[in-house]
């Protein structure tokens, strides 16, 4: 029998049955929205383990624990300019001997009574020195300084000198545990000599699509079949992440296999995604598969179109499990709203980093329209103007060219119409 065709199992009650059953859906909501339930699901998640690494590869990764300075900043008194060192209690005479150089990285010399040092941007302040005076303040004639009248008389006490410490004093916290290591983070950590700071490891997420009706983007469907682009969506939502590495299995709409394909991938996955086969379907195994694995539901079914039958999921260790409803809008926006959130704590960035904003950017929509629905809406959109997007005409959530016509999504409350301002959800970081 071809495996296309399936066995009628008979009439019997069933028929009447189904056509009895109510037409709303069948979900009962555990959480009233979206973000409840990521604020739920992000309690269960347990970090994954740190481990010091070199300064050079950490580029991206997640700071494991707080970084303090090891000395002042700057570590002495220095310059802020190029010019020469001198005292202002001796700055009446018309000019002065120059008499040496300090040289940066070296203990500068004692200012002799009534005479300047040449001194560079960063040159530590020689003793006795308590202004600098910037070169093009001055003239230099036969081993003699002159001061510009101008300049003079504005001159105070300090002019030109950063105190020691005055960035930060010796101990103070630099960088707190859970930030990205940004480029500017990692010039932080080099300044006050971490060499191999202590960061999270790179998680691993295991993505598992499902579905008898689909083949490899690489292969040539039949006019029945499709092609998966849910890993790929997946893949490329992900990968950017610095500190991520994907991998894709795909599951025929088996139970047993699903099952066996889910602990497989348990053995190693920090998170797993899967998507499709999570809805109300006589085929949608998902559910049964992962608890026959011991995940934990949290929720299955949430308020909001698209994603109403995404489940959230934890393994007993507090690794999250999230599977994302097939239809590929419904997976690029249950991926970017719920998973990335899971996965981000997973990884130890849960506090809200540079990649996960804690408060999403606000937009305005310039074409609102006043179709209200009783669901959280995430709607694509294009930005338009600084702060403003437009709505996408996007037909459903199997229409994957409208959303590639969007740059992400807003969210709208339930009944909520207007122009916003609305959350905004890039589809990529
Ligand atoms: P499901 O959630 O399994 O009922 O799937 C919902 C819809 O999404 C169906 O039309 C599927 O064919 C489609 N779909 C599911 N998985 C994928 C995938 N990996 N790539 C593209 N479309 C998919
Ligand atoms: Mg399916």
């Amino acid at each position: 029998m071809p495996e296309c065709i399936l066995p009628f199992r008979g009439p019997g009650i069933l028929p009447v049955l189904i056509l009895l059953m109510p037409r709303e859906t069948p979900f009962t909501f555990s959480f009233p929205s979206p973000a409840e339930a990521i604020t739920a699901l992000l309690a269960h998640i347990t970090p994954v383990d740190a481990a010091p690494i070199p300064l050079e590869q950490a580029a991206g990764r997640i700071l494991a624990a707080d970084v303090r300075s090891d000395r002042p900043s700057p570590p002495v008194d220095v310059s802020a300019m190029d010019g020469f060192a001198l005292r202002l209690a001796d700055i009446a005479a018309p000019d002065f001997p120059i008499a040496g150089e300090v040289r940066i990285g070296c203990e500068p010399p004692v200012l002799p009574l009534n005479a300047c040092l040449r001194i560079v941007t960063g040159g530590a302040i020689p003793p006795g020195a308590d202004i600098v005076v910037k070169r093009e303040d001055t003239t230099e004639h036969a081993q003699r300084l002159a001061i510009s009248p101008a300049a003079k008389s504005r001159l105070r006490s300090g002019e030109f000198i950063r105190r020691s410490g005055e960035n930060l004093a010796a101990g103070s916290l630099v960088v707190s545990a859970g930030t990205p290591i940004t480029p500017s983070v990692a010039s932080a950590l080099a300044a006050f000599g971490i060499a191999a700071p202590s960061a999270y490891r790179r998680v691993n997420i295991v993505v598992l699509t499902t579905g008898d009706e689909l083949v490899s983007f690489n292969d040539t469907p039949t006019r029945w079949q499709l092609r998966d682009s849910n890993s790929i969506a997946l893949r490329a939502l992900l990968s950017p992440i610095p500190f991520v590495d994907c991998r894709h299995l795909h599951i025929r709409d088996d139970q047993s296999a699903m099952s066996d394909a889910i602990a497989n991938a348990l053995t190693s996955a920090d998170a797993l995604l899967l998507t499709g086969g999570v809805s109300m379907g006589h085929r949608d195994f998902v559910a049964d598969a992962l608890a026959a694995n011991d995940v934990r539901t949290l929720f299955h079914g949430l308020p909001q179109r698209p994603g109403k039958p995404i489940l959230g999921g934890i393994t007993s260790d507090g690794r999250p499990v999230l599977a994302l409803p097939g239809n590929p809008v419904s997976v690029m926006v249950t991926a970017r709203r719920i998973a990335v959130p899971a996965i981000l704590a997973r990884a130890g960035a849960g506090g809200g980093t540079a990649l996960q904003s804690q408060a999403p950017s606000q937009l305005q929509l310039t074409n609102p329209d006043a179709k209200p629905i009783d669901l959280w809406w995430h709607r694509p959109v294009r930005l338009t103007a600084p702060g403003h997007a437009e709505l996408i005409d996007s037909k459903s959530s199997g229409d994957i060219a409208g959303a590639a016509r969007a740059d992400g999504f807003v969210e709208l409350p339930p009944q909520a119409t207007g122009p916003g301002p609305w959350p905004f959800y890039p589809w990529g970081f």
